[in-house]
């Protein structure tokens, strides 16, 4: 997992721009019913980041929306095409991530590889890869933190 450069992705209308600096970049295929909601797909295809690393420069396009209460995610959609743009969540107190869209980063950077599927048991797909997967509620949370301390740790190594 190495850093990558500057990074910028847009929803899909283009109304909500995003900045991602240089990171670690953790890539996760999460099963969960309201991710297959919002992405119209069979699982989300995404990148966790901090947040702190994570500029959207024009937030007032954005709107948030709590969709559970026991899953601590704020979920972030353009106002203009109501793409899922970003999300936010304290999984780890103190340490803000946010869940981006493989889809909106295009070809700007060769992505890395997924790591994991999650809330594997509310599947409507089959992953067909040999990834490891995870069910339920809190093996998701907890390998979800570990690979958020792996970013921690890595970040300290960016040469960017
Ligand atoms: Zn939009
Ligand atoms: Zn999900």
């Amino acid at each position: 997992m190495n850093c990558h450069p500057k990074l910028t992705y847009k929803c899909a209308c283009g109304a909500v721009k995003v900045q991602i600096k240089p990171s670690p970049l953790v890539r996760m295929f999460c099963h969960c019913s309201i991710c297959q909601k919002l992405s119209k797909q069979s699982y989300a295809d995404d990148i966790l980041v901090l947040a702190k690393d994570v500029i959207i420069e024009n937030p007032t396009a954005v709107s948030y929306k709590k969709h559970t209460t026991i899953f601590p995610l704020q979920r972030g959609e353009c106002q203009h095409c109501q793409s899922p743009v970003v999300a936010f969540s304290t999984l780890i107190p103190l340490v803000k991530i946010a869940v981006t869209p493989t889809q909106f980063y295009g070809h700007q950077v060769k992505l890395p590889k997924a790591v994991a599927h999650v809330f594997y048991d509310k599947k409507e797909k089959i992953g067909d890869d040999s990834l490891p997967k995870y069910s339920h509620y809190l093996s998701s949370q907890i390998i979800t933190v570990k690979f958020i301390l792996t970013i921690i740790i890595k970040k300290l190594l960016c040469k960017w």
